[in-house]
């Protein structure tokens, strides 16, 4: 394909692409195919000659658009939206075009630097303490994984980079909420998920402070060295938090590295009325949230911040010599701030959205999340058949269906199941489900960038008429 046969492809994909979003609610919002009808239709070895991009095109929009769950759908109201926006997807085919690696400094030195400017913009709007700084990971399980490593660091004296962990078994501790990319990072490290300690979680769902004190206080007696708290805001399952002062103050005295996983919730940081009423900050090691979920960014961008960078650096410093470089100096070295070698230049859609939007801009968008959220629980607690189990927090709650009298909890579980599945398979909504106090609970999370009240209304419809042929 030569360049001028770019540009005409280009222009005529661009056309598809906005055409797609203009006219995105026609289509069901989770895929409706079922397992192995698309890999049926994939030819089964790589063509031995190139093919027109017409066909390719073709096969794309006939065979794969069919197998795309519409995460941009303004009713996708399930797991936790990874939203998108105009100026996220305009930035985005740059730096497709673009193609850098950015690994070092050297390697696009604009992409290093407009890293620094964005984090430093971003910790200046959720008003996270002065001094941290950070980078663009891929993921949030990621950026879990990176604190941890520091956190290693640490409790082993910065020894297990080199020495590993076999000398001292270290033990970690998060709520039994907590988000599974915690454990996976246990694992990963070598620290075993036997060390994970899951502390209960209280009725709100957030971490039992005086739990997690017993806890820490029973490994030490036993030898084990605790090295690290992973506090939540904004549980994947029902949007709850841990209380950050609290843990805070255990985490400080007992001289442990602290981890918030803010990963959904901390967007929501940027409102005023939100960060007021978080206390606890202060004793914060490091900090992740998703712009890639709340934030009208593209996956993958993940803000992982860090109150000193340098243990992590220390611990995952290689430079062999066909990595040498003299020139950046002042500025970091990102290669060597998360796993992977090889960077996107991912700050320039963060970049754009922010300018795009503006903070108030984006202010607006998570207001208007987080209100219709409260005008939809006030709908779920008008009608008598559902209950509200959690939330709302934020721009997510919880309910179930309750049942018929004398229905016991499996056969609730079941119609909630039911319910959930026959709205997917409908396709008109999309909702997931999770398991809070032993129940099974439907979560309902506003946040695509779409989304207008009468989705969310016409969402609350489509429930209660699912409603009323299930009790039929
Ligand atoms: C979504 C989520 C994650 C994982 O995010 P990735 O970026 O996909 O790794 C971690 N923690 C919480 C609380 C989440 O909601």
């Amino acid at each position: 394909m030569d360049f001028e046969e770019l540009r005409r492809h280009a222009h005529r994909q661009v056309d598809w692409m906005v055409d797609y979003l203009a006219t995105i609610e026609s289509r069901p919002v989770r895929s409706q195919v079922t397992a192995g009808s698309i890999l049926a239709q994939l030819t089964p070895s790589c063509p031995a000659q190139g093919e027109p991009m017409e066909r390719i095109f073709a096969d794309f929009e006939q065979v794969l658009v069919p197998g795309i769950t519409h995460w941009q759908h303004p009713r996708f109201f399930a797991y936790f939206p990874a939203n998108s926006s105009p100026p996220s997807v305009l930035a985005e085919m740059l730096t497709a075009t673009l193609a850098s690696q950015c690994m070092l400094w050297e390697t696009s030195p604009a992409a290093t630097e407009l890293e620094m400017r964005v984090m430093q913009w971003l910790r200046q709007l959720l008003d996270l303490p002065e001094g941290f700084t950070g980078s663009i990971q891929d993921s949030a399980s990621a950026a879990t994984l990176c604190a941890l490593i520091a956190a290693r660091d640490r409790a082993t004296g910065g020894q297990a980079a080199r020495a590993g962990v076999s000398g001292a078994q270290l033990t970690v501790y998060a709520s039994a909420d907590a988000h599974s990319s915690v454990e996976k990072a246990v694992r990963i490290l070598g620290i075993g998920s036997d060390h994970l300690r899951k502390i209960p979680v209280q009725a709100d769902g957030g971490m039992d402070p005086a739990q997690l004190e017993a806890s820490i206080a029973a490994d030490r007696k036993r030898g084990l060295v605790p090295a690290c708290v992973v506090a939540c805001l904004g549980t994947t399952g029902i949007g709850a938090n841990d209380p950050l002062e609290a843990v805070g103050r255990i985490s400080t005295q007992e001289g442990l590295h602290l981890h918030v996983d803010a990963a959904w919730a901390g967007s929501a940081l940027m409102l005023p009325e939100v960060r007021r009423t978080l206390r606890g900050l202060e004793a914060v090691d490091s900090f992740v949230f998703n712009p890639h979920k709340w934030l009208f960014t593209n996956f993958d961008c993940s803000a992982f911040f860090m109150r000193d960078p340098q243990r992590l650096v220390n611990a995952l410093t290689l430079t062999p010599a066909y990595l040498e470089s003299s020139l950046g100096g002042s500025t970091p070295e990102y290669r060597d701030w998360s796993v992977a070698l090889g960077r996107r230049f991912r700050a320039l859609k963060l970049w754009f959205v922010m300018r795009s939007y503006g903070a108030e801009g984006l202010r607006t968008l998570l207001r208007n999340h987080i209100d219709w959220t409260a005008r939809l629980s006030r709908l779920v607690g008008e009608d008598g058949r559902f209950e509200l189990v959690a939330g709302p927090n934020l721009a997510m709650l919880a309910f179930r269906l309750r049942g018929v009298p004398d229905s016991s909890a499996s056969q609730v579980d079941g119609l909630n199941e039911r319910l959930l599945e026959r709205l997917n398979g409908e396709g008109r909504i999309y909702l997931t489900k999770t398991r809070f106090q032993g129940r099974t609970v439907i979560r309902f999370v506003i946040g695509q960038t779409y989304t207008q009240w009468h989705h969310v209304e016409q969402g609350w419809h489509e429930i209660r008429k699912a409603a009323d042929r299930l009790v039929e």
